[in-house]
């Protein structure tokens, strides 16, 4: 099946075109869309990347440039089998993927408020595609779903009951998809079924979340109604005592949209230090800068939290997953993370840390008693085989959610 994915930001549009063997045929990125110099990249299968600077007006010319960018990298209109859609925010509806129609839609259109960053552009890309493509079966994907199996003792907000119930504010989680191919790498790994593995997965890029995953369902995550919980992220503050909202808002007279841009912004690595780019603030460190020191160890310390409190929720934890663009690149960060946690049976191997073997490798001590492992995440594949599963084109046998909606 070939099957094109797509990821519609407010601003960007990310593709990539997968073949029958899971193969990337064509990849590419259009960013600042709307704005006079907008650029483009892409790359064919013959590996060649090419490079684009042209307005792109909006989604929709954006979409139509891919459209009739394809069939000159090969990939005829009629050879597309299905589109499938990446979605931030599926609510508590979606616990897989599903087969978008009208009814579909008003779902992802009425837990919008919930992602406004976010969905509303995944609502757009979906809406051009179908019109451009009403011929080709569209599915979405959403970044929630995994984490739908979290018990509501873990979900649920100390809040009035009513704003979970009427208003569905509560723990959704994000980065499901990622959570979710490297945990079945990781059995594959290991060589145990997943639904016998606990274990606890760190996406670290410029968005940061854990997961802790019992017998392969995510029973915890750090990421809560948005995905500005947590960890302390590129530009994201994560956990943050809710009275500073009040106070800021007070002191310093500023309203909502200044505080939301505030924390999802210019806080995190960002706020301490003036840089959110893990390799600057590395740089930076190394050279003796005090704010990017502090900032790596704030980083390093929140994840190491988390590590011990998803020990707990726990009990038993076979491997550790490093994963994202921070995970699966600083040795450092994963050496930090973990110094200390002898008590708790993980040892890294300093040798194996330094060099992980890409796409996946060990680097637990010989003796850890817990696995620790660094696997490249591929959501874009990720999606595409969910995909497939969902139209039933494959089975998927790590599939422990109820059955797709469509
Ligand atoms: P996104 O969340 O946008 O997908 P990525 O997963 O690509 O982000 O992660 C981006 C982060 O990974 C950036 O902070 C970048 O500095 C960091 N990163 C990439 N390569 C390295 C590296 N070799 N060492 C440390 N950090 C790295």
């Amino acid at each position: 099946m070939t099957i094109l994915i797509l990821n519609v930001g407010s601003s960007s549009l990310k593709y990539s075109v997968f073949d029958a063997n899971h193969q990337v045929r064509v990849s590419g990125l259009i960013e600042r869309i709307g704005e006079p110099a907008s650029h483009h990249r892409y790359q064919g299968c013959d590996g060649i990347g090419h490079d684009l600077t042209a307005p792109v007006h909006d989604h929709d010319q954006a979409l139509q440039h891919l459209f009739d960018l394809l069939p000159r990298l090969g990939i005829a209109s009629h050879q597309l089998q299905c589109i499938g859609h990446r979605v931030v925010h599926g609510g508590e509806h979606f616990h897989e993927p599903a087969r978008i129609d009208s009814a579909v839609l008003a779902q992802i259109r009425q837990v919008s408020p919930l992602a406004p960053l976010h969905n509303p552009a995944n609502l757009l890309g979906i809406e051009q595609a179908m019109r451009l493509m009403p011929e080709v079966p569209q599915v979405a994907v959403f970044d929630t779903a995994f984490h739908q199996t979290l018990p509501d003792y873990a979900y649920r907000y100390a809040l009035p009951d009513a704003l979970y119930r009427q208003h569905g504010v509560r723990r959704y989680g994000f980065h499901g998809t990622s959570h979710r191919y490297v945990a079945k790498q990781a059995a594959q790994m290991l060589g145990q079924p997943l639904n016998r593995l606990n274990l606890i997965t760190l996406h670290l890029g410029n968005g940061a979340s854990m997961a802790a995953i019992a017998q392969g369902r995510s029973v915890d995550t750090s990421m809560g109604m948005t995905p500005l919980e947590g960890l302390m992220m590129g530009t994201r503050c994560g956990d943050l005592d809710p009275a500073v909202h009040f106070y800021l808002g007070r002191t310093l007279a500023i309203g909502n949209d200044e505080l939301e841009n505030l924390l999802n912004k210019a806080s995190g690595c960002k706020g301490i230090c003036g840089e959110n780019d893990m390799r600057t603030i590395q740089r930076l460190a190394d050279q003796g800068d005090a704010s990017a020191q502090l900032a790596l160890a704030m980083y390093a310390y929140r994840i190491k939290k988390y590590i011990g409190a998803y020990f707990a929720v726990l009990g038993h934890v076979d491997a550790l997953v490093f994963t994202g663009g921070i995970g699966e690149n600083a040795a450092w960060l994963r050496q930090q993370a973990c110094n200390g946690l002898s008590l708790f049976g993980i040892a890294i191997d300093p040798a194996r840390n330094a060099a992980p073997a890409k796409p996946q490798a060990r680097i637990g001590a010989d003796g850890s008693a817990v696995e620790v492992l660094v696997i490249a995440t591929d959501e874009e594949l990720e999606i595409a085989l969910q995909v497939e599963t969902c139209l039933g084109n494959a089975a998927d046998p790590m599939r422990h959610n109820p059955p797709c909606k469509d």
